[in-house]
């Protein structure tokens, strides 16, 4: 009887430290670069964290660049 409660236990232990593991790695990694990948200016935090890898100035630019694109 005491077995099934230690392996619930264990497996409680297991989930928890696998979840606070998973939400350590999402709040530390950042998807985006720190520079941006045109002029090497760097990219806010916030900016970083949408996975961005470009500054608002290049991101701007490429977005006409590939507009003018889309109209051929
Ligand atoms: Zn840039």
């Amino acid at each position: 009887m005491a077995d099934d409660a230690d392996i619930a236990n264990d497996y409680i232990n297991n989930e928890v430290s696998r979840a606070l593991a998973r939400l350590r790695q999402a709040t530390s990694a950042t998807p985006g670069l720190k520079f941006c990948a045109e002029c090497e200016e760097e990219i806010p935090e916030a900016r970083r964290k949408l996975g961005f890898k470009l500054c608002v100035q290049c991101a701007e630019e490429s977005e006409r660049r590939n507009s003018l694109f889309a109209n051929y």
